[in-house]
């Protein structure tokens, strides 16, 4: 069977990443604030393969680094300091130059986001980086070999507050092709549209199909998340990801099964889901036999993972 490229390239980034996946999510969402360099920093010193992250674009076109289309008020201090009192402006209204005005370092104290994390140490000051500032931040750590996974944080339901999906992916490729880390990046994406684009237009990116049962209802009707592949032809959720052109399949882990897995396996697909931070559900999950894990917690990951003998990548603190 004649090999397309982009599923090729997925080849590769399987066999590269065969020991098993470590993703930290958000850079290290339990230990730092959410995707700021302090998290990205974090994960690298504790040791991952890959840096697991969320990207949008400013009015003036630089993709950043954040979950939110709009500044999330429950780690967002406005430039005169004071927490946001509501969902902040999209991120695309401002320019660069008036998002780095804003501070993400702490999560607001007593709020239930701030619950979930009790363990995040704040990093006052931090700001929302530029997608080539993780880049160079592994660079600084010496470390040419930990992987980025990508999403582009695009609603097909509200497409008034990003970049469409063509402009929203290319925007991102340009970045990664300027760090030349093409290689190493995966896209991610609840949106599939984006991930269309990315085989399109940058084979050599291989591209990560995200499914949610908010995206794809079991079920239900037709979902415009999933760019014209639908539940009610395949039957699954591997199998969509398969007809879409997929080769990695990252699921809630609660909504994964054994059954599940094998499936996808059978179908030839790496599963990666996300975001496992109970030690007693990583287990599960291993048991289960994924091949990859994302977590907000990738100290405690790691720790489940070394107990096993699994192979795991170098930490690379930046202090030295
Ligand atoms: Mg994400």
């Amino acid at each position: 069977m004649r090999l397309t490229r982009s599923r090729g390239v997925a080849a590769l980034f399987m066999t590269a990443a065969a020991a098993f996946d470590l993703q930290g999510h958000r850079g290290a969402r339990g230990l730092a604030p959410e995707n700021t360099l302090p998290a990205f920093a974090r994960a690298l010193a504790i040791g991952v393969t890959t840096l697991e992250l969320d990207c949008a674009v400013t009015r003036d076109g630089v993709v950043v680094v954040a979950h939110d289309r709009r500044l999330n008020p429950d780690i967002t201090r406005g430039p005169d300091g004071r927490w946001l009192d509501g969902p902040g402006p999209l991120i695309g209204s401002l320019d660069y130059a008036e998002l780095v005005r804003y501070d993400v370092g702490r999560i607001r104290p007593g709020s239930g986001y701030g619950k979930r994390f009790p363990d995040q140490v704040p990093v006052d000051g931090a700001r929302i980086p530029r997608l080539a500032d993780v880049f160079a931040l592994a660079r600084r750590a010496g470390n040419d070999t930990v992987r980025f996974n990508i999403e582009t944080k695009i609603d097909p339901t509200q497409p008034a507050d990003t970049l469409g999906a063509e402009d929203f992916a290319r925007a991102l490729v340009k970045v990664v092709r300027a760090a030349g880390t093409a290689r190493r990046t995966t896209i991610q994406s609840f949106d599939w549209r984006t991930l269309k684009v990315v085989q399109a237009k940058a084979p050599e990116i291989a591209t990560v199909y995200l499914s949610a049962a908010d995206t794809i209802p079991p079920g239900g009707a037709d979902s415009p998340w999933t760019a014209g592949v639908h539940l009610r032809d395949h039957g699954s959720v591997p199998a969509m990801v398969k007809a879409a052109g997929g080769a990695i399949w990252s699921p809630p882990f609660g909504e994964l099964a054994p059954a599940l897995v094998a499936e996808a396996h059978r179908l030839g697909l790496a599963v990666i889901p996300w975001t496992v931070n109970a030690p007693a559900d990583i287990e599960r999950l291993l048991d289960f036999g994924v091949d990859g894990i994302i977590s907000d917690y990738p100290d405690r990951a790691r720790a489940t993972l070394a107990a096993r003998g699994i192979a795991l990548p170098a930490p690379t603190p930046l202090e030295h």
